[in-house]
């Protein structure tokens, strides 16, 4: 089913995991989509690494999986820098046949391994493409503190709304710590036209190093209260784990009270994130 249709109905509960490195072997992502399973997710979305067509067959396999072996329905990735238009839809084609309908229309991080293509150069571009080449439903990615590369905030929901006009349906926020920011964007975004459903991206931190990487990536701000946990667990991982589990769940509450659309884990493939239940 296209998961735009599921806010309709109620407050949506998604997960988001990663194809396993090419040293792991694939069998511990099904392991987790197990586990995952347990707790009733609405969808599971399946990063792809935007190191174009040839670097990435698996994120396709795990969301066909997820949807026609699990019975979950899923979500691909598709970061579209390294992408020729031809390389597009062929995967589109793809996807139709493997049943998924549901995208999550990106650009991608710049890497300097990897020359840009430039047949799309934002993911406008990308959302405009798929629209005109198939019937999916299309997920985009937002900033509630402001993409990196941005100037300006404003500049970024005037680029949001370039996305929602060019076809999608449902937004997805990077990870927050500070729900006040999220609380601000949704403002900025219903000023600017934005209507569709915006779920709350949460990542439950679990170690310091995955943080630290998180921050440097994406710039997300890190409020005092969190930094306090991460400073006095940071030789202590079983209750880092639980302080930064404890974190997200306070963060979730929050936002469940302040009514909203759906709530999006990043789950980094850890079956801890089982210690979730349903709120
Ligand atoms: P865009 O919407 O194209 O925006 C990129 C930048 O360009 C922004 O600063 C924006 O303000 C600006 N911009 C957009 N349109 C215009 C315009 N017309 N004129 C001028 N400036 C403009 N990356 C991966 O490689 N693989 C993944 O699986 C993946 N999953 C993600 C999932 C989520 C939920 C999120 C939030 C991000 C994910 N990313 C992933 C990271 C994402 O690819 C990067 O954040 C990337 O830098 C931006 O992607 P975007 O789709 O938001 O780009």
């Amino acid at each position: 089913m296209k998961t735009c249709e599921l806010f309709k109905v109620k407050r949506v509960l998604s997960f988001e995991i990663f194809p396993p490195k090419r040293t792991d072997s694939v069998n511990t992502i099904y392991d987790t989509v197990e586990k995952l399973k347990g707790l009733n997710p609405d969808f599971i979305s399946v990063t792809y690494g935007a190191g174009g067509s040839e670097s990435n067959t698996e994120t396709l396999k795990i969301a066909s999986a997820i949807k026609n072996n699990y019975g979950i329905e899923s979500v691909v990735h598709l970061p579209c820098i390294n992408l020729t238009k031809n390389e597009a839809l062929k995967m589109l084609e793809n996807f139709k046949s493997a049943k998924i309908e549901n995208i999550l229309a990106l650009r991608g991080d710049v890497n300097p391994s990897f020359m840009p293509k430039n047949d799309f150069k934002y993911a406008s571009d990308l959302i405009s493409f798929i629209k005109e080449n198939g019937d999916f439903n299309i997920i985009a990615a937002c900033y509630p503190e402001g993409h990196v590369e941005c100037p300006t905030i404003i500049e970024d929901i005037r680029n949001l709304k370039s996305k929602v006009d060019a076809g999608a349906n449902q937004l997805i926020t990077q990870l927050f710590f500070d729900n006040n920011y999220f609380y601000s964007f949704k403002e900025r975004a219903a000023i600017a036209g934005i209507n569709v459903p915006i779920e709350a991206g949460i990542m439950p931190v679990v170690n310091k190093k995955q943080i630290e990487r998180m921050v440097t990536l994406c710039g997300v701000n890190l409020p005092k209260k969190f930094l306090a946990i991460m400073h006095r667990y940071e030789n202590n991982p079983e209750a880092m784990r639980d302080a930064g589990i404890a974190y997200a769940v306070d963060q979730i509450v929050d936002l469940i009270a302040q009514g909203v659309d759906g709530i999006h884990l990043y789950t980094m493939n850890n079956p801890y994130i089982a210690l979730f239940k349903r709120i």
